[in-house]
């Protein structure tokens, strides 16, 4: 599933070419792909300019003239692809097209079809975006808060890090790799972490995500950018599906784990429980 890097990549790329265009048409193939119906989805859309392309944790959000966002969840498999000849042939499974003024397209393909394309009036943004986490690349968001955060938790710090509340943005692959890089175990309770583990798994976090975001995110399987590129930041994980290799500081065979039918990767030298 996409992660912050990943969707980062998404709006980066996308930004260019979107940015003062408006929508002419929207053409809905699956219509399971939107949470309204069509017809108040393409109302809601269709006319409007596109003014800015960004992110909020793992969804991509495309501010509209008419302060309403399009906001994106790619789920497992969705893309966003950009073409810009509209005579070419759409990529396979495309669920949803914006028609584009003065030209190009933006086609939303998705195969297994467990992303959502949503558009939010200013109220129903506020609620969505006051229901997840500091973004962990804001300056704004202090050690302080963090460490304060981790020590009222009586989760584990893996599972702390993959809930939205907490923080967004972070996934499996990025939250495995920043707790291999800070020395922690995946298992730790949250709150038994010293202020100087916290400190370290902060700057990992935050290290781990640009490396990340300057190499176009991960490509596991499906991911690609709005070009049609996969990521290059798989042959950089240092843990994640990194099972029985050994790890690079200590050549310890990594370890997986599981819990609630989510897959934890670390070295038991390096990460000790
Ligand atoms: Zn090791």
């Amino acid at each position: 599933m996409p992660e912050l890097p990943e969707v980062e990549t998404i709006a980066r790329q996308l930004r260019r070419r979107l940015v003062g265009r408006r929508v002419g048409a929207v053409s809905v193939r699956r219509a399971d792909l939107l949470p309204q119906r069509p017809s108040a989805f393409r109302k809601a859309v269709v006319g409007r300019r596109i003014l800015g392309v960004g992110r909020r944790g793992k969804r991509l959000v495309c501010e509209l003239s008419g302060a309403s966002r399009l906001v994106v969840s790619l789920g497992m498999t969705g893309t966003l692809l950009w073409q810009d000849d509209p005579s070419g042939p759409a990529p396979p499974h495309v669920g949803v097209t914006f028609l584009l003024e003065p030209q190009g397209r933006l086609h939303y393909a998705d195969p297994r079809r467990f992303g959502r394309l949503l558009v939010l009036d200013p109220l129903g943004w506020k609620t969505l975006d006051g229901s997840l986490g500091p973004e962990p690349l804001d300056r704004r968001l202090s050690f302080r808060r963090f460490y304060g955060a981790l020590s009222r938790s009586r989760a584990a710090v893996w599972a702390w890090l993959l809930d939205q509340r907490h923080l967004a943005g972070v996934g499996n692959i990025y939250a495995n790799e920043a707790l291999y890089r800070a020395g922690i175990h995946p298992l730790r309770p949250a709150a038994s972490l010293s202020p100087r583990e916290a400190t370290g798994l902060l700057g990992a976090l935050r290290g781990v995500l640009r490396e990340a975001i300057r190499a176009g995110g991960s490509t596991l399987r499906d991911y690609r950018t709005p070009r049609g590129e996969p990521g290059r930041f798989v042959p950089l994980l240092r843990v994640y599906g990194r099972q029985g290799l050994p790890c690079a500081l200590c050549s310890t065979p990594v370890l997986r784990g599981v819990r609630s039918g989510r897959s934890y990767f670390f070295c038991p030298r390096c990460q000790p429980s």
